[in-house]
């Protein structure tokens, strides 16, 4: 059986491993680095380049140079409006396209021809041909953006065994040597455009994801923004006159890359001398950029990260005392001041055994060792980041798989028909963590056609699966012709990353008017279904009531409708039970009349 590599196709660099006798390898390109950075430059005629060749041509020729493309991957046109590259992003009947020259490429594209070089460079070293690969992705990428990342390495050529989590791969690139271990672990891992923490238990070999959150819109290009900014203003403060020249695309990718420079030495440095000799007019800027200056930019961005910890912590209920480990995964986190804040919010010191920028491509490395069958003392169990549900009567979310349910996972409920003779459902597949429908992301919806019947009798099994990729399939049967209906999402609805975030965050602050509009909902439904079945049953048998007892009902009728007006939930409540109970000896009539009426037939 050929051999299955470990992808870590990074924002900012990529990285290829193979098991070799048992350990995860890294394999270096054929510059001889193990880093390849994800940047494709396309020349005017012939290949693109990849890499480190490409990333030569970034302050050249910025407007042909892709990176970050990560950034772009399964985002609606409208949702890239925050990043700002360098190359025109575009939208082509409504997807996202990369517009080099006369021409254009989707950012799957881009991420093909990455995956193409890592493979050719991995077969050259090994010698042999590879076509089956474990990539990864940020724990909180969404369905789209996976199947983006999945189609972008079949046509690379892989088949993809696997889509894995960042987060879990770093924490089985830290666990593997641990196997004896029980012990909980958070991993907090700040890249140069996502941001990822997990919370995970080791028990014996097995990895359990308890709770995941994160940011893909947070990273270290953040923070190379900011500081582009800082030089701009002192450079602007010094030369006035040159102002425009800033604008200038080939100046701001030089100025970008210098920043950058600057930012790694500083992780290392107190301060370091920015020289800027390419100014107009034999103008020169020299600057002394100190650490804490950095500093200043940095804590902001890095203090966004900290209500995704906590609301981790919250979700996996533990405390950071509870925690054995936080692990650190992603380049920037070599910075000290982002250290000293994850030491803060987790309330203790972070442990660096990591290399974190390879961690994540050890850890699907990993994985491929464990689908391969070479590592067989390992069991990954992964989890949903949001819950996924259908809309039910009344317009409320009904859960199916609740959020942080370990993944592969399939769960299933029987729904019937809300009218009666009615042909059809709609089903509406929804995510989010709101009580009501509206305020949650319909994925997509389709129609199950039954036969006509009674309300009540249809019977609708829905199947919700979600493989191991955090890839969702949806099956509705209509369980008395067989029929079945699966869901295609290609059609789904695309959700933006921070989206997902408010998504969570609104939850927790709605929670409680979300809690009584759902109790209002289900009480409201169960008043609507009440008054019409009193007013049936009067007129059936009503003739044998005392007429105290017909007063006596037609109030508490009218208590609920005016409950009904006002609103007031405990007041329906009450409502409701009152004339449940009222109507107790008008239900005992119904059913004499229907037995002496069943004994008559049968009589008959
Ligand atoms: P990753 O996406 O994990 O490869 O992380 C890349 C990000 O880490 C980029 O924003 C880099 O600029 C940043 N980075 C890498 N090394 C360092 C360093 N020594 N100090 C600060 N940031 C770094």
């Amino acid at each position: 059986m050929s051999q299955i590599v470990g992808i870590d196709l990074g924002t900012t660099n990529s990285l290829i491993g193979v098991m070799d006798s048992g350990f995860p390898i890294l394999l270096a390109d054929s510059e001889g680095f193990r880093l390849t950075p994800s940047i494709v430059h396309f020349p005017v005629s012939g290949e693109p380049l990849v890499g480190r060749p490409a990333g030569r041509m970034k302050a050249i020729s910025p407007e042909r140079t892709v990176f970050s493309v990560k950034r772009l991957m399964g985002i609606r046109p409208g949702e890239t409006g925050k990043d700002n590259f360098p190359f025109r992003v575009a939208d082509a009947q409504g997807k996202t396209t990369i517009v080099i020259g006369d021409q254009t490429v989707t950012p799957e594209e881009v991420s093909t021809i990455i995956l193409r070089k890592l493979k050719a460079d991995a077969e050259k070293s090994l010698g042999s041909a590879i076509d089956r690969a474990v990539i990864t992705v940020p724990a909180y990428f969404n369905d789209l953006q996976r199947q983006a990342t999945k189609r972008a390495g079949e046509a690379a050529g892989f088949t993809v065994e696997r889509i894995i989590n960042e987060p879990t791969a770093a924490a089985l690139a830290y666990g593997l040597d641990r196997l004896k271990d029980r012990a909980k672990i958070a991993v907090y891992d700040l890249g140069g455009g996502t941001f990822d923490i997990s919370i995970l238990e080791l028990n014996e070999g097995v990895f359990r994801v308890l709770s995941t959150n994160g940011n893909t819109r947070l990273g270290g290009d953040d923070i190379d923004r900011d500081l582009v900014r800082l030089l701009e203003e002192r450079i602007t403060a010094r030369y006035p006159e040159i102002r425009h020249e800033l604008k200038d695309p080939l100046f701001s990718a030089r100025l970008r890359e210098l920043a950058h420079d600057a930012k790694l030495r500083l992780s290392d440095e107190n301060g370091v001398q920015i020289e800027i000799p390419f100014l107009s007019g034999n103008r020169r800027f020299n600057y002394l950029l100190s650490r804490q200056e950095l500093d200043a930019i940095t804590r902001p961005i890095v203090r966004r990260t900290r209500s995704h910890c906590l609301r981790s912590m919250d979700d996996a209920k533990v405390a950071p005392r509870d925690l054995d480990e936080v692990i650190l995964v992603g380049g920037v986190t070599r910075m000290p001041i982002v250290r000293q804040l994850v030491a803060e919010i987790f309330q203790r010191l972070p442990n660096t055994s990591q290399n974190p920028d390879e961690a994540v491509a050890v850890g699907a490395t990993i994985q491929a060792g464990i689908i391969s069958g070479e590592i067989q003392s390992v069991v990954l169990l992964d989890v949903t980041p949001l819950s996924l549900g259908v809309e039910t009567f009344g317009g409320l979310m009904n859960v199916i798989i609740p959020r942080n349910t370990t993944i592969p996972c399939k769960a299933g409920e029987m729904f019937t028909n809300a009218v009666a003779y009615q042909r059809s459902m709609r089903i509406k597949v929804l995510q989010g963590e709101r009580e009501l429908a509206k305020d949650n992301w319909e994925l997509g919806s389709f129609e199950i056609e039954f036969a006509p019947v009674p309300k009540g009798v249809a019977r609708v099994g829905i199947q919700f699966e979600i493989d191991a990729n955090g890839i969702l399939h949806v099956l509705a049967r209509d369980v008395s012709t067989g029929q079945q209906t699966l869901l295609d999402l290609a059609s789904a609805v695309d959700v933006s990353d921070e989206a997902v975030e408010q998504m969570i965050a609104e939850s927790v602050d709605h929670a409680f008017e979300d809690m009584s509009e759902r109790v209002w909902t289900e009480t409201s439904i169960k008043s609507n279904e009440l008054l019409p079945a009193v007013k049936s049953a009067l007129t059936l048998v009503g003739d044998q009531l005392t007429e105290a007892d017909k007063q006596e009902i037609d109030g508490l009728v009218k208590a609920v409708n005016e409950a009904l007006d006002s609103k007031d939930i405990q007041r329906l409540k009450s409502a409701n039970a009152a004339l449940d109970q009222g109507t107790q000896h008008l239900a005992t009539l119904l059913i004499d009349r229907a037995m002496s009426e069943a004994e008559r037939r049968r009589a008959g």
